[in-house]
């Protein structure tokens, strides 16, 4: 099993066949292969200070051990826990600390998850393990994806990536997202041999942390490339939504480059600018074709602009479940017919799941977890109001089970034990068992745990604000307007509290239809403590507030500043940062109360 694993950091699996052929050996008897996987994690972190703790000084003999007793040992003696509980360890190791706190190998880099979920960012441990299960599940994914929408060999992807900046812990640590130093590692070049799709921009474009000047680099070096561009990708939607509204603003300029074989003057950074110049020429009739192209866009407010600039993509492919599925939407519209396939499930912590049907609409995609990855387990959550309890807890809780264990229907947490030092940590994500995929889980991705709404004995996670969102938005389609962003917040007072909920919005819509979006959002969400809550009036009216355009990207532009990357980033659906308020409040323009209940 190992020796099949690591053939996917590029040396062994001659093809799609192999690689396909690997998984379908690893996905066949779970059971068996979790628990060489932790017994794998386990040696190579024997004695490690972190297990020590919990397993006491006895040197067990992991590699002698009958692998149902190594499995029971662990998860009796270890305890569940969050990042807050290891982050006195990894603070440790990122202050200069080499001794074998999590893992036998020092960790010389650590990864910034992205922060935009929980409200801040979290460091996690990075070894070339992640680098090469990147590798083997984009291969796995693009293996899948060929099947379907095969691509001509050696094309081109148009991949609107970007890095963060990378900086020095005090220990001399390199810290940066996990996407950008995958972007750095010789795994992203072997993965465009692999899959032979070639990116289009160079890698002074994509590592630069400007995300304005690489989006501005990557539309121009695309268009100079159209007829060669195979597929579009990104890592979440979010971000290829915005470089086709960016391009929207910027064609102009991108079409006086193409036509002379120049850079706009708005790039600065120099590296930059001399990548792309070394790239592109003066092209003077492909100017003016995508300048016919972008007129005729216009008259359609810009619907089916994909394929028309890239008429040889045959797909496009990025994260578009969870709480990227609020920008599906406009991806429709900018993709017109082109397939939109749903990229693969996995964090900052470790990949997870693989999309194995590239033809399913992104809302009904389901992750193959891949079982040589980590070691998983799940615990099973329960609804509140299947039971009679209240009070600020979500879900009730049954023991994890392992992997082989989980259930159709059922909804889980994942918890992780990984080969970079996590130990049965909470990732914090809720999923639902859809299937199989041989004996290996297809889950569903549903929400992050954290509720996000929550006054008194109300709950309202992500999920339950997206359904209630997308039904008071419905409206503004009927008046050709559309929900750009949104995000929220819980007002408490010492009285009583209510939801707020911040919406910006491209075209005009009149007052009483907005009265009506909110009235409608209030009077949708379901969550019965909400209910009863709204009906006695200890929570307040629903607050919709309406910000001027371009809000959102000054929330963009705010957390890019704190070190955030556009490649990973996703707009906090709720908040309670001072910071983000201040923005939200001082650019709504009208507010609404709702009737309902009253
Ligand atoms: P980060 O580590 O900060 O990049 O964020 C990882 C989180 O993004 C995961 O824990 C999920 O909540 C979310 N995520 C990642 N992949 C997907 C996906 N395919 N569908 C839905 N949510 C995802």
């Amino acid at each position: 099993m190992e020796a099949e694993a690591s053939n996917g950091n590029g040396n062994g699996c001659s093809n799609d066949h192999d690689i396909i052929r690997w998984f379908d050996t690893i996905s066949t008897n779970v059971a068996t292969v979790q628990r060489e996987t932790l017994r794998q994690i386990l040696e190579l972190n024997r004695g490690v200070e972190y297990l020590k703790k919990w397993f006491g000084d006895k040197d067990l003999d992991i590699r002698e051990m009958d692998a149902c007793e190594m499995e029971s040992l662990y998860t009796s003696l270890v305890p569940l826990v969050s990042h807050e509980d290891l982050e006195p360890f990894i603070q440790r190791i990122a202050d200069g600390d080499t001794s074998p706190i999590l893992t036998q190998h020092p960790i010389t880099t650590l990864s910034l998850s992205s922060g935009t979920t929980e409200g801040r960012q979290k460091l996690i441990p990075f070894t070339r393990h992640n680098s090469e299960t990147t590798l083997q599940i984009f291969r796995l994914a693009a293996a899948y994806r060929s099947r379907v929408y095969p691509t001509r060999s050696n094309g081109r992807n148009l991949e609107f990536i970007y890095s963060s900046k990378r900086f020095k812990t005090r220990g001399g640590l390199m810290a940066g997202t996990a996407t950008t130093h995958f972007f750095a590692s010789e795994e992203y070049r072997i993965k465009q041999e692999k899959i032979k799709l070639f990116t289009c921009s160079p890698h002074e474009v994509i590592s630069t942390g400007d995300y304005k000047q690489t989006t501005y680099c990557h539309l121009l070096i695309g268009l100079f490339f159209r007829k060669e561009v195979e597929c579009i990708t990104s890592t979440f939607a979010y971000s290829m939504v915005q470089a086709f509204s960016s391009f929207e603003e910027q064609w102009e300029d991108i079409c006086k480059d193409i036509k002379e074989g120049n850079v706009s003057s708005k790039i600065t950074l120099s590296k930059m600018r001399k990548a792309v110049l070394d790239i592109i020429e003066p092209n003077p009739s492909l100017a003016s074709r995508i300048e016919d192209i972008c007129k005729g866009l216009q008259g359609s407010d810009w619907f089916g602009l994909v394929p028309k600039l890239w008429p040889n993509a045959k797909y496009v492919y990025s994260i578009m479940t969870g709480s990227m599925q609020h920008y599906l939407k406009k991806l429709r519209h900018y993709c017109g017919s082109l397939p939109l396939v749903s990229a693969e499930y996995g964090s900052t912590e470790s990949w997870i799941g693989v999309n194995l049907d590239p033809s399913l609409e992104p809302e009904k995609v389901t992750f193959a977890v891949m079982p040589t990855f980590s070691y998983f387990e799940f615990i099973p959550l329960y609804r509140q109001d299947q039971y009679s309890g209240s009070g600020s807890v979500d879900f009730i809780e049954d023991d994890p089970v392992p992997l082989s264990q989980v259930k159709v229907g059922q909804e889980y947490e994942i918890v992780l034990t990984t080969f970079t030092g996590l130990y049965r940590y909470r990732l914090g994500d809720v999923v639902e068992v859809s299937g199989f995929h041989n004996e290996t889980p297809k889950l569903k991705f549903i929400c992050r745990r954290k509720l996000l709404l929550v006054v008194n004995i109300d709950k309202n996670t992500e999920k339950d604000l997206q359904l209630v969102v997308e039904k008071g938005s419905q409206l503004l389609s009927k008046h050709r307007a559309e929900l750009v962003d949104f995000t929220s917040h819980a007002k408490l007072t010492h009285q009583s509290g209510h939801y707020v909920i911040y919406w910006e919005i491209k075209g005009k819509v009149e007052e009483r239809v907005l009265c009506e979006c909110c009235r409608e959002m209030d009077a949708s969400f379901v969550d019965p403590g909400y209910v009863v809550s709204r009906r006695t009036n200890s929570i307040g009216p629903l607050e919709l507030c309406i910000v001027e355009r371009g809000t959102f990207k000054k929330i963009l532009d705010y957390f890019i500043g704190n070190g955030a990357t556009l490649s990973q980033f996703k707009i906090p659906r709720c908040t309670n940062n001072e910071t983000l308020l201040k923005i939200l409040d001082l650019y709504t323009v009208k507010r609404f109360r709702s009737t309902a209940y009253s």
